[in-house]
């Protein structure tokens, strides 16, 4: 074997930053020749739905950039941010494997200092869903994914479609603050039973994990039941609440919104794209999960 072929090049070794300013020296140096680069902004706890938005980041430019920050303010005061399961050395060999070329995992304190002078308000696109029940949700996403943006300063960024509002919210984000920052959309992971993916999984007992595939299956029987014909879905999401609630779900939310407004709808229309979502407690877990649907 010669020389050229064992040697490393540089995309093939990962780096992991603390601070910003290590970042963009990293960056910098990746980034000779106008490469591109894409971030793959997560909380940590890696799981393959993860996995598969590097996949896609690593289709979308040459160099891929993981952030894991469990971000304290998207998190209400009585949320499990203390609890939020890290596990950052399994997450740094996740996304070695993976072929990532930058983890960027900041403190606390790098990201935020102790003075706070400037909020961003979301006007609408938070009242429902998940904005709905959790105040301050979106607005921290927004700040830290605002920071993020301006850290890394990336081509793409992708998203799971799992946090379809979030999606929605930082689309439009990009448009009003000009991010120049294109965002892709993946599809939701899900378990063989048909649980979608996700790092709070781990809180779930024995039997509320075989429960849990409960919620995806009340969406996709308002799913068929749209497709063959209802389209005014209020008494079969009343019905598909009794059947959750029956299994022991605590219902959140369960409706059908649009997807341009994030409203929910009452009575629906051809041609239009709508979102049919769900957020529901199993003991102190709480689960989302949603079905795109185009009429
Ligand atoms: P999180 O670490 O939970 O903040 O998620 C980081 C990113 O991974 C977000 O864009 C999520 O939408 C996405 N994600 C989480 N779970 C899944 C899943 N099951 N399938 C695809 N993407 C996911």
């Amino acid at each position: 074997m010669s020389d050229s072929t064992i040697s490393v090049s540089a995309s093939d070794e990962l780096t992991v930053c603390r601070e910003v300013h290590e970042l963009k020296s990293c960056l910098n140096e990746l980034r000779t020749n106008r490469k591109t680069a894409a971030l793959v902004p997560t909380m940590g706890a890696l799981h393959e739905g993860h996995l598969s938005l590097i996949e896609i980041a690593k289709e979308q430019a040459d160099i891929v950039i993981v952030s894991i920050f469990v971000n304290p303010t998207q998190f209400g005061p009585n949320e499990d941010y203390e609890t939020y399961p890290r596990q950052f050395d399994k997450d740094v060999e996740k996304c070695r494997d993976a072929g990532v070329d930058v983890v960027f995992s900041p403190d606390r304190e790098e990201v935020y200092s102790d003075e706070n002078f400037f909020q961003i308000k979301i006007s609408t696109l938070n009242e429902h869903m998940c904005g709905g029940s959790r105040p301050g949700f979106f607005e921290g996403i927004v700040q830290v994914v605002n920071k993020l943006f301006n850290m890394v300063e990336p081509d793409v960024a992708v998203f799971g479609q799992k946090d379809i509002q979030q999606v929605q919210i930082l689309r439009q984000m990009v448009r009003e603050f000009n991010h120049g920052v294109k965002i892709v959309t993946a599809p939701i992971r899900r378990a063989n039973d048909g649980l979608a993916l996700s790092s709070r999984n781990t809180y779930l007992s024995d039997d509320e994990r075989v429960t849990a595939p409960g919620l995806f299956r009340s969406l996709q029987y308002i799913e068929t039941q749209i497709r063959s014909g209802v389209h005014t879905p209020k008494l079969l999401i009343r019905h598909q609440e009794s059947e959750l609630e029956a299994k022991g779900f605590e219902i959140d939310y369960l409706n059908v919104f649009a997807l341009k407004t994030l409203s929910p709808v009452e009575s629906l229309e051809k041609g239009q794209t709508y979102i049919i979502a769900g957020a529901a407690y199993l003991g102190k877990t709480r689960l989302i999960d949603n079905i795109l649907i185009e009429l």
